[in-house]
């Protein structure tokens, strides 16, 4: 059995093959061309976490394509190791014969195709003429999610805020050589979002790290670190003023940590979350509705964009 190993697939699975990938995933997701099962999540000691995310990809583009899962560690203190907090693996199936058909690193496909997601989202919610970016956190999703956005958009300059200044100076050092752009560390979150268009939450925070007051009008917000009910990075503030949009809504009303939180505050009811993004991307549902608007994405990851982005690297045609 094949096992496409996080080299081949940071070789293989560039933005511009991954965004368009996950835009059909999430749009077929909306379709109920897709079938999954909201994660399972096994905490087990020091603040570990083993994921399974079931699923099968039935229809439309996806016609025949495969089912399974990722089995996916989620270990937050390896970040203090050099070591990547998330790892795991992606197990594909054959449709017709149900057997298994390979491997692929889990790792590197959710650090692609979380930040293509979240490109996905911004391409469909930012104003079309936003430019500057503000980054919360410095780690793995951080660094994707530069190199996503700036397929979606034409950047001028991005800030990086994070606890440490000397990891988040460093980070932007990285950044501008890369990107070939202005990328300044800044002392405060407010500083780093407060004339951003385009914002993305990716820190591992268990507390708000983002108030709703600091986001310029018009700004598109992308709340991707909260994965599970639980921990949340930005405030009730921020949640009661966006157009809210899920990556499904199913699961955001169970496990959008932000979302649960502001309404167990009885501040917002089920009707906040006023479309899944593959509702918006399919023309089925609006999304930014003026240039003053604050636009949230809700990112908790999906099964179908790994296993959408994971079948390329299998596939022998
Ligand atoms: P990394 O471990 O690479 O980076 C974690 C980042 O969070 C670092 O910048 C770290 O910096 C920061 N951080 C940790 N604790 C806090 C805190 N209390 N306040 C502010 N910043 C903090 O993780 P990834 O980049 O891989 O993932 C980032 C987050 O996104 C994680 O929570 C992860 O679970 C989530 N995630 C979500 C996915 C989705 O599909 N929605 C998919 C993959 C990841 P420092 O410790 O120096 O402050």
């Amino acid at each position: 059995m094949p096992i496409v190993d996080g080299h081949a697939v940071a070789d293989s699975l560039d933005y511009d093959t991954c965004i368009p990938i996950v835009r059909q995933a999430m749009t077929a997701l909306s379709k109920g061309e897709t079938q999954q099962l909201p994660r399972g999540v096994l905490p087990l000691d020091h603040g570990h976490m083993f994921g399974v995310m079931p699923g099968a990809l039935n229809g439309g583009p996806f016609g025949g394509g495969p089912f399974g899962a990722k089995l996916v560690a989620v270990f937050p203190d390896n970040f203090d190791k050099g070591l990547p907090s998330h790892q795991g693996v992606i197990v594909l199936f054959d449709r017709d014969s149900g057997r298994p058909v390979g491997v692929v690193d889990g790792g590197e496909v959710t650090a692609i195709r979380t930040a293509a997601a979240s490109a996905v989202a911004t391409d469909a919610l930012a104003r079309p003429e936003a430019k500057t970016l503000a980054l919360l956190g410095y780690g793995e999703q951080a660094l994707t999610h530069a190199r996503a956005i700036t397929r979606v958009r034409r950047l001028s300059r991005i800030t990086v805020w994070g606890r440490a200044p000397g990891r988040a100076a460093a980070f932007a050092a990285r950044l501008a050589e890369e990107l070939g752009l202005s990328v300044r560390a800044t002392a405060s979150a407010q500083e780093a979002v407060v004339d951003a268009d385009i914002v993305c939450t990716v820190t591992a925070a268990k507390e708000p790290i983002l108030n709703g007051a600091w986001v310029a009008p018009g700004a598109h917000v992308n709340v991707v670190g909260s994965s599970i009910a639980g921990p949340a990075e930005v405030d009730h503030d921020l949640v009661i003023r966006s157009r809210f949009i899920a990556d499904c809504r199913e699961h955001v009303l169970r496990q959008g940590a932000e979302f649960l939180r502001a309404k167990a505050a009885g501040l917002i009811g089920d009707a906040h979350v006023v479309a899944e993004i593959g509702e918006v991307l399919a023309g089925h549902a609006e999304g930014r509705q003026s240039a003053e608007q604050v636009t949230l994405y809700k990112s908790l990851g999906h099964v179908v964009q790994d296993l959408a982005a994971a079948w390329p690297l299998l596939k022998k045609d």
